[in-house]
């Protein structure tokens, strides 16, 4: 079975434990366009961190062994939750955003998710150009996203740790935009950034295994 969006919470998971989830390729499999030196640091480090912290701050909580998914929700928006909101919601978006890139990524989508690419946006060229400003016009941290709002694929972008899982919307790729997943490689080009992954790594068939 493709992993896809909907396994998400048992890769997550071990009994009421959070865990790091493997990365689906070797560390050097995206390289050049993100290094091993990048991933050994935004996976080993920063992703781990997240999960790290959301298991400190929910021990002993009524939230201890929910899904990333009921956690998300259960703390959205709550200004006196929002550590353990930016902790599961940073766990489960790396987790998506791993799945969201390909060694064997890049060109173009097929099937259902290009005929709702077409019906949305005319061409997938259009699509990548709104997504780019989508990635691009994200003041700060924060991520860029394909969502699926009702039936229709849609672009959506969000702060820091948020999530379209709160808005409602399913998504179905993104694009990390924090500084941490490009400035080794990149430093502060972001669009170039964006625009490799986009050429290069984008997995659009997890994309389209998201649409359900
Ligand atoms: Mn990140």
């Amino acid at each position: 079975m493709a992993v896809n969006i909907d396994n998400f919470s048992t890769a997550a998971q071990s009994g009421s434990d959070y865990v790091l989830a493997p990365l689906p390729y070797a560390d050097n499999a995206l390289e050049p366009v993100i290094s091993a030196n990048t991933l050994s640091f935004h996976y080993g480090k920063h992703h781990k961190a997240y999960v790290d912290n959301l298991n400190k701050l929910v021990a002993g909580t009524d939230l201890a062994g929910q899904s990333l998914e009921q956690i998300i929700a259960a703390t959205a928006g709550q200004a006196d939750k929002a550590g353990i909101f930016n902790n599961a919601a940073q766990v489960w978006n790396h987790m998506f955003y791993w799945h969201s890139l390909s060694p064997n990524g890049g060109g173009e989508p097929s099937g259902a998710l290009r005929e709702k690419i077409a019906a949305a946006f005319g061409s997938v060229d259009n699509c990548k150009k709104e997504l780019t400003t989508a990635a691009l016009t994200q003041f700060g941290s924060g991520w860029a996203w394909l969502v699926l709002d009702g039936d229709k694929v849609a672009i959506a972008k969000t702060a820091n740790a948020d999530s379209p899982l709160t808005k409602n919307l399913r998504p179905l790729l993104t694009i990390d935009v924090w500084e941490h997943a490009y400035y080794l490689d990149f430093q502060n080009r972001r669009p170039d950034y964006v625009g490799t992954v986009l050429d290069k790594l984008v997995n659009w068939e997890f994309a389209e295994a998201n649409l359900g």
